[in-house]
């Protein structure tokens, strides 16, 4: 019965073919943005005072004056009616990975017996959603169910559908975060505010400093039909079992390879409309494992970036659906094929150009540049166990250090060029660097070829590598929120450059002239950061050991590596940053571990279940259906003959036997572990026992289904198999 659904969605998935979109007839350029309410559309629907003040707020972070709300939220209105919208939604992310909404609509009683469309200031600018349902790790006890919603005028409102989107900071009724957006929002300050003062030094001009996020998204799309007779895919994004496909990516042939017909449809239509809501898309390609994609788009400022992406993510799950697809984003959707990332490309900038880059045209520009390099170094040296925090979760656990993604020691890549450079800065004679009279000063950094530093050699087993003109922090999982590592990078770097200043300024008063001063710092940094540079192969065994002897943290258990958060050092910073107290802190790991305990439970479950109700009375009826055979050669056959003839046949009796033993036995005991796990009090303890005890047998008991999956008959075989899931026709 169930081969036979099988059976009927295979032959539905491979007989579907593309749906065709319309290409818009103007260009992307001129429907870029279409719905959203940017500055454009100021300008049209905003009294000329009131835009004004909305650029300031918007370029140079202004505080938001409540006395135009009423103006801006009526602008607004009059352009999401012109566009069909009947209700608007305050639009944020709590820690539960995606975003919430609440959707209400402009009508409101006239008092004549009518209705009228209305939507005040107050309305865009506060809402005061139930927040007892969203997790806050004890911050807000659910009798105190609060919560504020505020709009973010940084991140300019959208249009889906019939619904007007506000971006929204979600905060508790005493204050403290109860999303991503605040806390990055204040890291953004704090390494603008850092990064600025650091910059004033090269270029007394400088008067603002952005932080730069080019987000590459990797998804997996697998047939809607085939989705669906898979029941651990539709309960925890993952297949829980399955055998090896015997052709898979060994062959190379996907990556960059043509794209099927199916899914470049698909891609045009997220594409489309991604760029009507002001999402800058560039590039589209296959990836390594088949079935796998990449989509990128142009880097934009970080926070922007960072909605982006989570917009982006809810688009490409609902169209998804229209092409008859899954779309499927978690780390580790198949065993045996490489996982799912989030490249997190990341730079400063100025008003005046990228920090990060090394035009080589003046010494004083490459000491800018070494600065910067070796101050972001400094910052991921001092934290590489938080940053690695910052990015682990129990999806992106099965990724990380798994031979195929960057290892589970944070360290980083500079490529030659780089690396030489500071070599030279931190050998180069005193007397060169230093002659005497302040401002004859000699720099003696050398200048950088252009093309060099463009062609940066690639090494993709590094997580935090230098790419030409910016960091590639290629550690993030592709279903997370960008915000949680974004957040701990720019504080941490905020903290390296406040740090920085410090000691420059020290000296100086001291008397020692600028340049020689910020020399004197930098090859300090550059003798104390060095641990942290790794340019072999991240993947080889003599790196972990390596690693170690460097002081790297090279904790492996997700439950463990939270507790980063809580260390001295990570408090500090992230409370000298102003980005998060102690409490906050406290609170988010709670829900840390509680999501880890969660999702490994919930695997834990439907595998259980899939395991006894799917496979075993499967496996047990073919396994019947031998014996019988072995049965009737007995009758008709002599003794000696016919143990002959079955010789085969008993012997896969006897492995079957011996499968279903080791799930039925270790089924039991993965129950027992639940068990006793549950009763742990504390989340930390829980979601250690959760990794240690009911995690592995998930993988131990997964070893003798996918052997199953090789003995039993195709035709009796229930689920999907995976040369069946990963390849789209
Ligand atoms: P690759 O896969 O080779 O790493 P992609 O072209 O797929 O490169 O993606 C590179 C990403 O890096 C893009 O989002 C791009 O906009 C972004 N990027 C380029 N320069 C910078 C920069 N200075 N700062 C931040 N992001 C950048
Ligand atoms: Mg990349």
């Amino acid at each position: 019965m169930a081969a036979r659904l099988r059976f009927k969605v295979v032959d539905e998935a491979f007989k579907r073919g593309p749906v065709y979109v319309d290409l818009p007839k103007e260009r992307p350029s001129e429907y870029f943005g279409k719905y959203v309410f940017n500055k454009q559309k100021m300008y049209k629907y905003l009294p000329a005072k009131v835009y004004k003040k909305m650029c300031d707020v918007m370029e140079n972070g202004a505080p938001f004056d409540r006395t135009i709300a009423d103006a801006v939220a009526e602008g607004i209105k009059q352009w999401a009616i012109e566009n069909g919208v009947t209700h608007y939604t305050h639009w944020f992310q709590p820690l539960t990975e995606g975003t919430a909404q609440k959707h209400d609509g402009f009508v409101e009683h006239d008092w004549k017996g009518g209705m009228v469309e209305e939507f005040e200031g107050k309305l865009l600018v506060q809402q005061e959603p139930d927040a007892s349902s969203f997790p806050s790790g004890g911050i807000r006890s659910t009798f105190e169910a609060r919560g504020y919603s505020a709009w973010d005028p940084t991140s300019p409102v959208f249009i889906i559908g019939d619904t007007l989107m506000i971006p929204t900071i979600f905060i508790s009724y005493t204050g403290e975060a109860l999303d991503y957006k605040v806390p990055l929002k204040k890291a953004l300050y704090a390494v603008d505010k850092a990064a600025t003062a650091v910059a004033q030094y090269f270029d007394p001009e400088v008067t603002k400093v952005i932080s730069n996020l080019g987000w590459e998204q990797e998804y997996f799309l697998v047939d809607e039909a085939l989705f669906a007779a898979r029941p651990d895919l539709v309960m925890t994004g993952r297949t829980l079992m399955g055998h090896d496909s015997a052709k898979n990516q060994q062959m190379d042939d996907h990556y960059f390879g043509s794209i099927p017909a199916r899914v470049e449809e698909f891609m045009k239509d997220i594409e489309i409309q991604a760029l009507e809501l002001g999402i800058p898309c560039k590039t589209r390609h296959n990836e390594v494992a088949p079935n796998q994609f990449e989509l990128a788009p142009i880097f934009e400022e970080t926070n922007l970036a960072v909605d982006h992406n989570m917009l982006m993510m809810s688009i490409m799950k609902r169209v998804a659906r229209k092409h008859g697809f899954r779309c499927l984003l978690h780390e580790k959707p198949f065993k045996g094929v490489n996982g799912s990332g989030k490249h997190n490309n990341w730079s400063l900038s100025t008003d005046t150009g990228v920090l990060l880059h090394a035009p080589g045209k003046t010494p004083m520009d490459n000491l800018r540049f070494v600065t910067f390099t070796v101050e972001t170094l400094k910052a991921v040296y001092d934290h590489n166990g938080l940053l690695k925090a910052s990015i682990m979760s129990a999806t992106n656990a099965h990724r990380l250090g798994a031979n195929e993604a960057p290892p589970a020691i944070i360290s980083s890549f500079l490529g030659k060029t780089v690396t030489d450079l500071l070599e030279h800065v931190e050998k180069a004679d005193e007397d060169a660097l230093n002659v005497a009279g302040k401002t004859a000063f000699h720099l003696d950094v050398p200048s950088i070829p252009e093309l060099l530093i463009d062609n940066t050699d690639r090494n993709r087993t590094s997580p935090f590598a230098f790419t030409g003109n910016r960091f590639e922090f290629r550690a993030v999982g592709s279903e997370a929120n960008c915000a949680s590592a974004m957040l701990t990078l720019n504080a941490a770097v905020a903290e390296a450059l406040i740090d920085f200043k410090t000691r420059v300024d020290a000296l100086i008063e001291k008397g020692e002239a600028k340049e020689a001063a910020i020399l004197k710092v930098v090859r300090e940094d550059i003798k104390y950061i060095k641990p942290i540079i790794f340019n072999g192969n991240g993947y080889g065994d003599e790196w972990k050991e390596e690693a170690a002897k460097r002081g790297l943290d090279c904790e492996t258990a997700a439950p463990l590596i939270f507790d980063n958060y809580l260390k001295e050092s990570s408090v500090k910073m992230f409370e000298k940053t102003h980005v998060m107290t102690k409490f906050e802190l406290e609170a988010r790991n709670e829900i840390k571990w509680e999501t880890y305990t969660k999702k490994i439970q919930i695997e834990s479950r439907i595998f259980g279940d899939l395991c006894l109700n799917h496979i075993i009375p499967v496996v047990t009826k073919y396994q019947s259906m031998l014996i019988d055979n072995v049965h009737k050669v007995q009758g008709i056959f002599a003794a000696e003959k016919a143990r002959k003839i079955s010789k085969e046949n008993l012997y896969i009796i006897e492995k079957i036997s011996d499968h279903e033993t080791f799930i039925i036995e270790n089924v039991d005991k993965m129950i027992e572990a639940r068990k006793v796990a549950n009763k742990v009090e504390s989340e930390r303890e829980k979601a250690i026992a959760y990794y240690s005890t009911v995690a592995p047998l998930l993988e131990e008991i997964r070893y003798h289904v996918d052997k199953l999956e090789t003995i039993v008959d195709d035709e009796a075989w229930p689920l999907p198999k995976y040369r069946e899931l990963l390849f789209i026709r």
